[in-house]
């Protein structure tokens, strides 16, 4: 019964991660990765914008860059996890500087959660979900079946 509320999407072995650090905790993106570096080169990275390019050339580590964040990057990176092109997050929101795309921000973090992707906000998150077991495996997440959700309130509306 539950199975049928729910759709698996399967994470590969190779990991699309996305990598997103408001200003104040970029330093520490860029180091974690640097610290990382030889598991992250067997993943696809990408990311907003600045984020991106400040990986890419302190560590040498190829990245796609989205737009900047306050320009619409957290949103592009939202529609690439709905569209299943993303399937694990590093986003280091800083909790001690109010942002101007805090929307955009509230949104991404709601849609990794809707999507069951892992997503880490601070570094010991990072640490435990890059040496995690899943790191070398598949993982099957769970999404909502709203097909079924929205046939089920349809017949509901027509009674
Ligand atoms: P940035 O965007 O990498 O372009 O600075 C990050 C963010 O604020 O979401």
């Amino acid at each position: 019964m539950l199975e049928d509320h729910y759709i698996s999407f399967e994470i590969g072995k190779t990991k699309n991660i996305a990598l997103v650090a408001h200003d104040g905790k970029k330093k520490e993106m860029v180091e974690w990765c640097e610290r990382n570096k030889e598991i992250l080169k067997g993943h696809f990275l990408c990311g907003t914008g600045t984020t991106s390019r400040l990986i890419a050339e302190k560590t040498g580590l190829p990245v796609r860059a989205y737009n900047s964040g306050p320009l619409g990057g957290d949103q592009q990176i939202g529609a690439k996890i709905v569209e299943g092109q993303i399937d694990f997050m590093i986003f280091l929101w800083d909790p001690l500087e109010a942002q101007p795309h805090d929307p955009d921000v509230k949104a991404l973090l709601r849609i990794a959660v809707v999507y069951d992707i892992p997503i880490a906000n601070n570094l010991a998150t990072a640490d435990f979900m890059l040496h995690s077991k899943y790191m070398d495996t598949t993982y099957k997440r769970k999404i909502m079946n709203y097909d079924r959700t929205i046939q089920e309130r349809v017949e509901k509306m027509k009674e």
